[in-house]
């Protein structure tokens, strides 16, 4: 299969899980995650509209984004971010879905400051306790989202989950689950104007179980390129 029929597929089924959960495929973003991918296959991509992307490193995504010059793509940071990346960070991505400590959400706002931008921001969240994965305590993140978006240069917009990998997709389903309710209990303590709108959760293995439990950004890889050697 092309990348292009890929890409039909993976927006069909976001679209047949949004529906079967009574929601508007629209509510759905795909970010197309590009890591590993080079700029001709995104080109690719490009073509059938697809025009959100996701990297997972600061460098790698930086040549791509100056080799491909296209103004109508935007950028997300989707991995691991440390702070001393924080201001070529800002600099190339509309939205960074892996902020979990206040001292890079404050590395982002003074990067951010410096170039008067206000940079939109999800806070990664370990829903499932799992050790190996980045990611603060549910209990930690109501407090993370509040002191983050306390600063100037920095707008919390929503949450992001990584669970762990599981055979059967449905078992990821619990930690969708609660990123969603976690959302809720946030949004409850905030006035209209400051509610958290996005959950970024949902990879190839597991996009319709998070669709179905309200994911508004899925970030899919494998099912669009290939595998990544
Ligand atoms: C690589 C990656 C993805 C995409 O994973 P696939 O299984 O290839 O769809 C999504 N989110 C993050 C944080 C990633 O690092």
């Amino acid at each position: 299969m092309t990348i292009s029929q890929r890409l039909e597929q993976v927006r069909d089924r976001i679209a047949a899980a949004a529906r079967s959960a009574g929601r508007q495929p629209d509510e759905v973003r795909l970010v197309a995650v590009s890591k590993t991918v080079g700029a001709d296959r995104i080109r690719e991509a490009v073509t059938t509209g697809q025009l959100v992307f996701g990297e997972n490193y600061v460098q790698e995504a930086r040549e791509k984004i100056d080799s491909l010059a296209e103004d109508r793509l935007t950028w997300h940071m989707i991995g691991r971010l440390q702070s001393n990346k924080a201001k070529q960070a800002v600099s190339l991505f509309d939205l960074i879905h892996s902020v979990d400590s206040l001292k890079l959400a404050q590395a982002i706002n003074a990067a951010a400051a410096r170039i008067h931008k206000v940079q939109s921001i999800l806070i990664q969240v370990n829903v499932a306790g799992d050790t190996a994965k980045a990611g603060v305590t549910p209990e930690a993140a109501t407090d993370l989202v509040h002191d983050a978006d306390a600063l100037d240069h920095v707008r919390v917009i929503g949450l992001m989950t990584m669970p762990p990998y599981f055979d059967d997709p449905q078992r990821a389903r619990p930690a969708f689950a609660a990123l969603r309710r976690l959302m809720a209990e946030i949004n409850a303590g905030r006035d209209a104007g400051g509610r958290l709108t996005e959950l970024s959760m949902g990879m190839s293995g597991d996009m319709t179980a998070a669709v179905a439990e309200g994911a508004t950004l899925v970030r899919i890889g494998t099912a669009i390129f290939g595998g990544r050697s």
